[in-house]
């Protein structure tokens, strides 16, 4: 596996692509369902997630992606996270991007593209979530264009709804851990040792467009680049593609392509908390093929077994 594609098992160094540690932060913005073709054709026939989770700056879009990638055989990449890399390591990417980013604006569409379309090349084979990105029409466009050579289409939008004011609050809050990308936030969820990760002892810091004045030009920035994507995505879910490189049938079948469908789901809440359960139930019953990691299940079982024991000691305690 390229040393830039990790799993959670593995926790790296970054966090750009693969393993996030489950760190709390919070949620989503709205909107409806919009379900592509009939109910019988679930999302991608492969059963393969290719996700964008979309909503407002500090909607929760790594935190809930962190979950995800905890508990299931996902891989995520965040571009904030690659692009805060890369200022971190002054690359010439990161160089254009220091200014920006401090100033709340966005990169143009075709440098993103290029950083993100190679990590894509990497994990096409995989699920996966894309946390940042697309960020305008442009971006979204340019994706799919990409992902519609690869034949390897998105199978589901998950927009987070969250409030402007709830969003705002917490901002100030927000600290960070830059070579993970973990998230605390000092209210709800503080870190063990103040200042410092939890898992690495490093210490965190602040991230210099979260200060109120730049945050409001992130939000304002969302309504104008990045909102109208809903209505984009809303289009591609109400149809239905046939996938390229269908195989060629038996002479006695029919040749139907696949179908692929886009399925788009808002998920509404004040906290990451909240959306959870919700998003973990999507992306569960919509992507039945999904593994759960070794760690999830062995925690299961480890409950399961200590629910038993309980189940065991209240009827040994009937029975004398
Ligand atoms: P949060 O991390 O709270 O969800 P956010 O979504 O605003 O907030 P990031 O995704 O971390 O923040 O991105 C930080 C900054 O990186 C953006 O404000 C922007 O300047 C730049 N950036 C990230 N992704 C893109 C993108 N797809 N296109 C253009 N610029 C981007
Ligand atoms: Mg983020």
């Amino acid at each position: 596996m390229h040393p830039a594609v990790r799993r959670h098992r593995t926790p790296p160094a970054r966090r750009s692509i693969g393993y996030s540690a489950a760190s709390r932060k919070a949620l989503p913005f709205f909107l409806n369902t919009f379900r592509a073709a009939a109910q019988d054709e679930r999302p991608d026939q492969g059963k393969v997630l290719r996700c964008i989770l979309f909503g407002k700056p500090g909607a929760g879009k790594g935190t809930l992606s962190a979950r995800l990638v905890k508990k299931y055989d996902i891989l995520s990449l965040s571009t904030g996270d690659l692009l805060r890399q890369h200022i971190a390591e002054r690359t010439e990417i990161g160089r254009q991007a220091e200014e920006i980013v401090a100033q709340g604006k966005l990169l143009p569409d075709d440098v993103m593209l290029k950083i993100v379309a190679s990590k894509l090349d990497l994990i096409r084979n995989k699920h996966w979530i894309l946390d940042g990105f697309p960020r305008t029409v442009g971006q979204g466009e340019l994706l799919d264009a990409h992902l519609k050579k690869q034949g390897t289409p998105l199978s589901l939008v998950v927009n987070l709804d969250v409030p402007d004011e709830v969003i705002l609050s917490r901002i100030s809050d927000r600290w960070v851990h830059l070579p993970s990308g973990r998230v605390y936030n000092l209210s709800y969820n503080p870190p063990k040792v103040d200042g410092f990760d939890d898992e690495t002892g490093e210490p965190l810091t602040k991230r210099p467009d979260d200060n109120p004045e730049v945050f409001a030009r992130r939000l304002t920035q969302f309504y104008a680049s990045t909102s109208p994507l809903v209505a984009y995505f809303a289009a591609a879910a109400q149809k239905r593609t046939r996938l390229p490189h269908t195989p060629v049938p038996h002479p006695h079948q029919l040749a139907f392509a696949p179908a692929h469908t886009l399925l788009l789901k808002t998920l509404s809440g004040t906290t990451s908390d909240e959306i959870w359960p919700k998003l973990d139930a999507l992306v569960r019953d919509s992507f039945p093929a999904l593994k759960e990691n070794a760690e999830t299940l062995d925690a299961q079982t480890r409950r399961r077994h200590s629910l038993s024991d309980v189940a065991l000691a209240a009827a040994a305690a009937v029975v004398t």
